[in-house]
């Protein structure tokens, strides 16, 4: 029809183009493995994933083909997040803490013909190469020229990058191609693929900076915790660029001590991670101080945050949490919890309540809960059901699969398989994965939710709550807790903390002491393990 807008494609060339243009001297700044800093700008990550989408086509790659990174957060990732799409190639992002018949299979299911592997990694890269067999180049990122590896007739990534023209032409020519790959973590059968478009990764970068997301801008210097071969690292790498803010990558070395250096030697205003990241932090910060003030917003995700854990940021270190919600399948972000005009007069403590929440979705993330017979349920800040999504960065199938009913809905919703509530007002609380939620008797009880409040007690380092079979009941809620050093804590203690204000039924029969729990790959708490352990015994 005439008198329309421009049929403008959005290619995350564009994105990269605009940063070298509005913001060509902000920096990005790589923690390197011997501790020193790499800095360079947004003009230099533009030149070299140019660069690097010119030598990708000249290995032969071609649109649509798959390249896996199996790396840590560095600028040569974050050219490869830009260089491979721009090639018009798909970056697979691999997770370097995977099982090695996970990351084989991941590998081979992709059909990768090239894989970019950082040095510090090549030996986890090289026990599996043997069940390999779609890779025809293996590219190494920081390694030793005369280095010794299993793999055959490896290239070297600087080689690569200084070698190229600059004048190569973005092969993203097209909005609907697809630009990423990201499998799950799988806690059940195989790890399935989660393919994100140019266009769908665009509007997730400008969702996520909107100004009830993360709403980044040019005056932030953003940290990404969270690995890029976790979800994309949330985005961010995009959601930086766009915004032109400063970047501090990590590296390899994510302990608490060298994050938070980072933090005060940069002066971090966002940083990103999981609760256990931030855990840690919290303790190193309050046994070696440093100064983290410059932190308007400590962003957390991937599992709940526990809300004494915001409390002690807030109170302890004046330092702000955002509380997000977000899955591999939504590219990822779904919700951030901010708070709005009418919680102005809440106390600092119903403000933690909120704050504790998942939060509100993302314009363009449409969320409802729906119970056990498919019908939707009331957004009345008790009703449990299951979560499901729909937008425009929300997956339709699963790579390579045809939808199931088990994941999407006949009108076209996706099933999350995370439980919770909505308010009136719009605010997610996810009380549990499906899998997780223990079903005692007719009732459901959140292990989200008990292992929150475990995480209050001063003595409590770190809990995780599984459903253990019971022949009364069904299910029955059994409690597995970190001690704090040197702390005697009983279980009784435990019970009568956890009366204050859960109801008798929901308070776990059993407690099961442990000097630390099992972390998946993307590090939550792995209930599977958990649960495992609980059936041999062992617990
Ligand atoms: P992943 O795809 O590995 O990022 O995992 C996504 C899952 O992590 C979600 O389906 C949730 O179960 C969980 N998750 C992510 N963010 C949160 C959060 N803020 N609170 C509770 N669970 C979360």
């Amino acid at each position: 029809m005439h008198g329309l807008m421009m049929d403008y494609p959005l290619t995350l060339d564009r994105i990269v183009e605009h940063a070298a243009r509005m913001f060509p001297h902000k920096r990005i700044r790589t923690r390197q493995p011997d501790g020193g800093m790499h800095d360079y700008t947004y003009a230099d990550l533009c030149r070299r994933s140019r660069r690097l989408a010119a030598a990708l086509a000249g290995l032969g790659v071609a649109p649509g083909d798959r390249v896996g990174t199996f790396a840590w957060n560095h600028h040569q990732h974050l050219e490869m997040y830009f260089g491979i799409p721009g090639a018009g190639a798909v970056c697979h992002t691999l997770n370097v803490r995977l099982f090695p018949g996970q990351l084989s299979y991941i590998v081979n299911h992709a059909e990768d013909r090239v894989v970019f592997i950082d040095a510090t990694v090549l030996p986890l890269f090289e026990r599996v190469a043997g069940d390999i067999d779609c890779v025809e180049h293996y590219v190494l990122v920081n390694a030793p020229r005369d280095v010794e590896t299993k793999l055959p007739d490896v290239l070297h990534y600087e080689d690569l990058v200084d070698g190229a023209a600059d004048d190569f032409e973005w092969r993203s020519t097209d909005e609907r191609m697809a630009m990423g790959l990201c499998y799950t973590s799988g806690t059940t059968g195989d790890p399935k693929g989660a393919l994100y478009s140019h266009r769908s990764m665009f509007l997730h970068t400008l969702g996520e900076n909107q100004a009830m997301g993360l709403a980044l801008t040019e005056t932030d210097v953003v940290m990404p915790v969270v690995p890029q071969f976790h979800a994309m690292a949330w985005g961010l790498p995009y959601a930086c660029t766009l915004a032109g803010a400063d970047v501090v990558m990590p590296g390899p070395n994510l302990q608490p001590a060298a994050l938070a250096e980072l933090i005060e030697t940069h002066g971090v205003t966002v940083a990103a991670g999981v609760p256990t990241i931030w855990n840690g932090l919290y303790h190193e910060l309050k046994a070696r101080p440093r100064d983290v003030s410059s932190i308007r917003s400590l962003v957390v995700g991937g599992s709940a945050m526990p809300r004494s854990l915001i409390e002690a940021y807030e109170r302890d270190l004046g330092v702000d949490v955002l509380h997000a919600w977000g899955m591999t399948e939504l590219s990822p972000l779904g919700t951030v919890c901010k708070l709005q005009r009418q919680h102005g007069g809440l106390s600092e403590a119903e403000k933690w309540d909120v704050k504790a929440r998942q939060g509100t979705p993302l314009g363009g993330v449409e969320l409802r809960i729906v119970g056990d017979d498919g019908a939707e349920r009331p957004w009345d800040g008790e009703t449990m059901g299951e979560l499901q999504a729909r937008g425009p960065w929300v997956i339709r199938s699963y790579f390579k699969r045809e939808p199931t009913p088990e994941s999407f809905t006949a009108d076209g919703w996706f099933r999350t398989g995370d439980v919770g509530t909505m308010t009136l007002d719009g605010y997610l609380t996810i009380t549990d994965r499906t899998k997780d939620l223990v079903r005692s008797g007719g009732e459901w009880i959140s292990s989200v939710a008990l292992e929150g409040a475990l995480m209050a007690h001063a003595e409590v380092l770190e809990a995780a709550v599984i459903a253990v079979p019971d022949e009364k009941w069904g299910e029955r809620p059994l409690a597995v807790v970190v001690r704090t050093e040197g702390s005697a804590v009983s279980e009784d203690e435990l019970r009568a903390h956890l009366a204050e204000s859960f109801a008798k039924f929901e308070i776990p029969d059993g407690f099961a002491f442990t000097d630390e729990l099992p972390k998946t790959s993307v590090g939550k708490f792995d209930k599977k393990v958990l649960r495992s352990r609980h059936a041999e015994g062992s617990l």
